[in-house]
């Protein structure tokens, strides 16, 4: 009788849901192009896929790898994404181990990976996506969600994810960043506070920092929060590079929410609380006003009371032509980490706690 009653739902389901795994018939590297993804029609296992992605401007494609972990049994399905800022890389092998780690055979629900949906700028190991039209402009793709149909090449992409990719294989989405290049963070995670059950993701990280925060237009994040699919953005650590305590730990997070959702059976490893994560709700960034060589004078973590001096800029000379200091105390989240500082250029941000009611959510 169970298994009748399973048919007949996937049967309903299925009329209702029209979208459908589609397949051009093109291999790249030996894996199957699709041009939709539509996780319930896979069979139980592992799979992967090169999504066909925006035109060049050539008219040839970019292709985004998608691994799917399917499991034998329903349950949510959860998305791991690295690489929307294509500096951004430790989230690279935090979605590449956990996909490898999972046994279809045991899950409940569905994985999917996506290695680097903004393909221009992984390619460049750059945060922007680079558009070829009137001469070359620079495009932050986490700011174009969820996309335009007949938009620019990043637009278009966002839009072709979106609508392609994302749509209805998604109840969860942990999107993997880490500061920019020339910038260094902690484990941090942005969480949209005003929703519970984000709250509860963002504190299955044992992440150092993190932030109660209201989110920000056109980001992945923000975009699937709107649409009431809980996610958050993990900023793990530095660009560039490999670092391993951010990946173990990155990686933790990933499999405590696996483990919540029932996804896979497991005892939570070490989350928010069990890490004392520092939870702020408010942050200032403190910016370069002049140009110069920057000298920062706190480490990420350390403490810092306001007016306390932070960092400092020298001409070529070695003059010191301007001093920083902590607008609020808190915790410092980020610091610059290239010594050439232009004007706006970070030196210093700082995670404060406001006690101010209409920072409660994050300010
Ligand atoms: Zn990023």
């Amino acid at each position: 009788m169970r298994l009748l009653a399973c048919t007949i739902g996937l049967t309903l389901m299925g009329s209702v849901a029209h979208a459908a795994t589609q397949y051009n018939g093109d291999k790249v590297q030996g894996v199957p192009v699709i041009t939709a993804l539509d996780v319930s029609d896979l069979a139980a296992g592992k799979h992967r896929f090169m999504f066909e992605g925006v035109e060049t401007g050539t008219g040839q494609r970019w292709y985004v790898p998608i691994m799917v972990a399917r499991g034998a049994s329903a349950g949510k399905k959860v998305l791991l994404q690295a690489g929307v800022h294509g500096d951004e890389l430790n989230g690279v092998r935090i979605v590449q181990k956990a996909l490898d780690q999972l046994d279809p055979a045991t899950m409940r629900g569905t994985v999917i990976g996506v290695i680097g949906p903004n393909r221009s700028g992984l390619e460049r190991v750059s945060r922007t996506w680079a558009m070829a039209t009137d001469g070359g402009d620079s495009v932050d793709y986490n700011r174009v969600h969820p996309g335009k149909e007949h938009g620019n090449a990043p637009e278009r992409q966002a839009w072709l994810m979106w609508n392609k990719v994302y749509r209805n294989n998604v109840d969860v989405a942990i999107d993997y960043h880490t500061q920019s290049t020339g910038t260094a963070y902690p484990l941090f995670i942005y969480a949209d506070y005003r929703q519970p059950e984000v709250q509860t993701l963002a504190e299955l990280f044992p992440a150092d920092q993190i932030k109660k925060d209201p989110g920000e237009a056109g980001s992945v994040e923000t975009t699937f929060v709107s649409q009431g699919i809980p996610a958050i953005t993990a900023e793990v650590g530095e660009p560039r590079v490999y670092q391993q305590d951010m990946i173990d730990r990155g990686l933790q997070g990933a499999l405590n929410v696996l483990i919540h959702y029932k996804v896979i059976d497991g005892q939570l490893g070490a989350t928010a609380q069990s890490h004392a994560s520092w939870i702020g709700n408010e942050i200032s960034s403190i910016r370069a006003t002049t140009g110069g060589f920057a000298e920062i004078l706190v480490r990420v973590g350390d403490t810092v009371k306001q007016g306390q001096r932070v960092a400092l800029q020298r001409n070529a000379f070695g003059d010191v032509v301007a001093h920083y200091t902590a607008d609020r105390s808190g915790k410092v989240l980020a610091v610059g980490t290239d010594v050439v500082r232009e004007p706006r250029a970070l030196l210093v941000r700082i995670l404060a706690k406001n006690p101010a009611d209409r920072c409660r959510n994050g300010c």
